[in-house]
């Protein structure tokens, strides 16, 4: 009937097959991986708020007053307090007019892109930016100039290049933090251009918001511009510890996304349980332990790479705490991950489509709950075992 066995053979052989792994109990710092607990190094709950006491009380606490459905799409069934008590406050959060719920970072990415822009706009795209931005923008319709990763430079001249033919809306779309390379978009730069040329900026902080800047305020803060940026997208299950997904910016924006965004339209919207632990999450976010955490997430990212960059690694452009290793081949850099796994580490290897071909990589994350010693005696394995596969 069909070929998908061959297909996957062929997958299998190349290298390139995606199984899937269990985990059992709770996604900490160290998590039970197939049956053995294993030291968690590929996890995005950065500030481990994903367990936190204070976000299950309020999942509990919603659950119990308002139910485990919402019942519908807000359009169809109505708008619950709930997603809206989370929107103002993120809205506040970002310092934008207001803000509108996502099912998830994929969902936001897709339903902003097709729902503000069209065949007569032009977007800008880095060509690094996550699967669901590129996806986001063939569902647009739009034109797409894809620029050479965070080359401001690049991206002017094919601006300018641009503007005889202008016609329409013109946005430049990044992501804040690249979610394979760790490095931070070049917003200063971003911005000039989007003055200059009066187009739209939009981030997408799914690996920034709650974990970067003085204030958690994501990738916008730490590079000083946040009010700076028109459009901000972000996730609510990496930092804060949750699921969904967010556009914080104009009030005439979000009035649109409601109108034309298919996937806000047309599915059901999250759990109340979500908007109240996404709450929660703020509130931790915002506060002196919020702070405490940024910090410990600084100190353990500056540990973990410290062994690394010491023993030669080539940790790209990494500014966070994704710190890819980048091996090349996909077998050596998942023969890497085996190894490693077997050593106790659970350490993601990266392969296309996901990275270019020949960038293959194991790809580490620090939380701020992991263990320092812990961290370092992993990094020293990791780049013993990179290095042995290289020799
Ligand atoms: N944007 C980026 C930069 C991401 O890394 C991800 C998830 N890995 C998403 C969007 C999608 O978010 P979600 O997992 O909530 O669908």
């Amino acid at each position: 009937m069909t070929n998908w066995q061959a297909d996957l053979d062929e997958l299998a052989q190349r290298d390139m097959l995606r199984r899937l792994r269990t985990v059992s109990g709770i996604q900490g710092p160290r998590v039970v991986l197939d049956g053995r607990e294993v030291l968690m190094l590929c996890s995005n709950n950065y500030l481990g708020l994903a367990s936190h006491p204070k976000l299950i009380e309020a999942a509990n606490r919603a659950t119990t007053d308002f139910g485990v459905g919402s019942s519908g799409s807000r359009l169809i069934s109505g708008s619950m307090e709930l997603h809206e008590q989370f929107e103002q406050r993120l809205a506040d959060f970002k310092g934008a007019e207001a803000a509108l719920l996502f099912n998830s970072g994929y969902a936001a990415n897709t339903g902003i892109l097709q729902g503000l822009f069209g065949p007569d706009d032009l977007l800008f795209s880095d060509s690094l930016n996550h699967a669901s931005i590129i996806d986001g923008c063939r569902l647009s319709k739009a034109r797409t100039v894809i620029y050479p990763h965070a080359d401001i430079d690049a991206l002017g001249e094919l601006m300018r290049n641009e503007l005889p033919n202008r016609k329409g809306r013109w946005a430049i779309v990044t992501d804040g933090v690249f979610s394979m390379d760790g490095d931070i978009a070049p917003l200063s730069g971003l911005v000039r251009l989007k003055q200059e040329y009066d187009a739209l900026l939009m981030i997408d902080d799914a690996h920034g918001s709650g974990v970067l800047g003085a204030t958690g305020r994501g990738s916008g803060e730490h590079c000083g511009c946040l009010g700076q940026i028109d459009l901000h997208m972000g996730t609510l299950g990496k930092g804060l510890g949750c699921f969904g997904a967010y556009l914080a910016g104009p009030r005439v924006v979000i009035d649109t996304l409601v109108n034309r965004s298919r996937p806000f339209i047309f599915s059901t919207s999250l759990p109340p349980a979500v908007p109240a632990s996404a709450i929660a999450a703020l509130d931790i976010v915002e506060s002196p332990e919020g702070a405490a955490l940024r910090q410990r997430l600084r100190d353990n990212r500056e540990r973990f790479t410290r062994p690394l960059l010491a023993a030669g690694c080539d940790i790209a452009g990494s500014q966070s705490q994704i710190v890819p290793v980048i091996i090349g081949s996909p077998d050596s850099t998942m023969q890497a991950g085996a190894a490693l796994l077997e050593q106790g580490l659970f350490i993601q290897g990266i392969r296309p489509p996901t990275v270019p071909a020949g960038q293959c990589r194991l790809r580490g994350t620090v939380m701020a709950t992991h263990d320092v010693g812990e961290l370092e005696t992993a990094a020293n394995k990791i780049a013993e075992t990179v290095q042995r596969g290289l020799a």
